[in-house]
């Protein structure tokens, strides 16, 4: 994600395949709370997999091997989605009771394994109790019956995105759960398969490659699958009046953008830029990690961006916007596109691992900035070097941020993890010299590619690579309350607040 600056015009008010490491992941993860596994007869209780910072978000007990996801769309984005959620899973304990996470949707029915199940609601967890306990070790299929609404009480975020024209969407990190019901978290992630139904005229896009258009009495039934495990918060569904734009991306692949039919002259230049981006990116980064890749242009006022996997959310308004320079928007398309790789391909085991997502997205974003348009890097670290020690206080250590603060629009997406965690990035490669950091970055997105990773597993193959136990070097600019000196530059010092030059992009990122 990346908050995008406030327009002049704007409301002030607007912020800115299964694997075994994975089922003993899970494993792991379910026997931490074993405890809660309670008995049938005790009260529906909702459940985490003990995320310090979204200690509800996950359920323990069982790993989504796959979703399906069945949206049926009236026409009008102001009013529930009828929609059938099917999860195939393997349990990794005995369960009596199943807890998904689910918010914010009327339940109509539930089934187990083709069974009716009953089911309640405890705090935001959908509690499913089938016939008979599940064993350890099976595999499962619930389906839910239920609506998703895209109208949200008060002031609570998303997942629906209601756009001038229908629909898209934007989970990150913890509102999956008020779209469909799922294990939403990233350390779980699972393969999607996802249909919409919609009346014609309108297009339907989702994550990964469409399978089926099937056309029949006034509507059309859009599917769509991802190839890849994906977790649930990058999943995306656009709904509107788009069309769909093929070009060709490095080794032939499909890149494709959804744009607003109206707008679809004035957007061309802008979207014409990505295989082009990508190509840059395999250069740093290796190969690209998935079947496809595009831009969906939302037409809607979000105050971010949104690098859902395989097509990235953006606001049609920041490539309209004379305010913003060329370079910038650029910067901030390889941005998202960056976050496939760092975030999604590879993604966070918890959300303290966010930095790995933000600090490597900002990182890509500043060196693009310098390479293609001569906006040094070191100028921007050094701002970033005064800055840090007040980021570090605001919002805690890179790798250790504190929880996110009831109401706030930005939860857990501040500085301290985007060019506060850049700047982590920059003293490793400081440290270490460019060749090493830049063979780390290669072999990070390669040997985690489509699962999830810990900070714990950066720092071990960031010394793995440089030669050296780099573990006491990394400590204190992960979780120090203040920033370690730069290697150097031990001429670089923090800067009182009132002496701080303009962030790096006047008032970004919505602190
Ligand atoms: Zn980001």
């Amino acid at each position: 994600m990346l908050h995008t600056p406030h327009t002049p015009h704007a409301p002030a008010s607007r912020p800115r395949a299964r694997t075994r490491r994975r089922l003993r992941a899970a494993a792991l993860l379910a026997s931490a709370v074993s405890v809660s596994l309670v008995a049938a007869s005790a009260p529906p209780a909702p459940l985490g997999v003990g995320d310090r910072l979204f200690p509800y978000l996950g359920n323990p007990g069982y790993d989504v091997a796959a979703y399906d996801l069945s949206f049926t769309y009236s026409g009008s984005n102001s009013k529930p989605l009828k929609a059938v959620t099917t999860i195939d899973a393997r349990t990794t304990a005995g369960l009596d009771r199943v807890n998904l996470d689910f918010a914010h949707g009327k339940v109509e029915s539930v089934e187990v394994d083709g069974e009716p199940a009953d089911f309640a609601t405890a705090g935001e967890d959908l509690v499913v109790t089938p016939g008979k306990p599940l064993d350890e070790g099976e595999w499962t299929r619930i389906t839910v019956r239920h609506s998703s609404d895209p109208v949200y009480p008060g002031d609570r975020q998303g997942g629906w995105v209601r756009t001038a024209d229908g629909l898209a969407m934007a989970n990150q990190a913890d509102v999956a759960h008020l779209v469909f019901p799922c294990n939403d978290h990233p350390s779980d992630k699972a393969r999607f398969t996802i249909r919409v139904t919609a009346p014609d005229g309108l297009t339907a896009v989702a994550n990964g490659l469409p399978t089926a258009v099937d056309r029949a009495g006034g509507s059309t039934t859009w599917t769509y699958r991802t190839a890849h495990p994906m977790a649930t918060e990058l999943a995306q569904v656009s709904i509107g009046r788009s069309t769909v734009l093929h070009r060709t991306g490095p080794h032939g692949l499909p890149v494709r953008d959804v744009v607003p039919t109206k707008h679809r002259a004035a957007l061309e230049p802008w979207l014409k830029k990505t295989p082009a981006q990508i190509a840059w990116m395999e250069g740093k980064a290796g190969r690209y990690p998935f079947e496809t890749y595009g831009v969906l242009m939302a037409d809607a006022t979000t105050g971010f961006e949104l690098e859902t996997q395989t097509l990235s959310l953006f606001e049609r308004e920041l490539f309209s916007d004379p305010d913003y320079p060329r370079w910038y928007i650029e910067s901030i398309m390889v941005h998202e596109l960056s976050h496939q790789w760092f975030g999604n391909s590879v993604s966070p085991h918890s959300w303290s691992d966010l930095w790995l997502n933000e600090g490597h997205a900002t990182w890509y974003e500043a060196l693009y900035a310098e390479e293609k348009a001569d906006r040094p890097m070191e100028a921007r670290m050094e701002a970033a070097y005064g800055a840090s020690d007040r980021w570090r206080t605001e919002g805690g250590p890179p790798a250790a941020p504190e929880p996110p603060k009831k109401g706030s629009r930005t939860g857990i997406f501040r500085a301290n993890v985007y060019d506060g965690a850049a700047l982590v990035l920059y003293a490793l490669r400081q440290e270490i010299g460019a060749p090493a950091f830049e063979r780390l970055e290669r072999e990070w997105a390669a040997r985690h590619r489509d699962r999830t990773a810990t900070t714990a597993d950066f720092v071990r193959l960031a010394s793995e690579v440089a030669g050296r136990d780099l573990g006491g070097f990394l400590e204190g600019w992960l979780y120090g309350k203040k920033t370690p000196p730069m290697p150097g530059h031990p001429d670089w010092k923090p800067t009182a607040a009132d002496k701080a030059p303009p962030a790096p992009r006047g008032k970004a990122r919505g602190e």
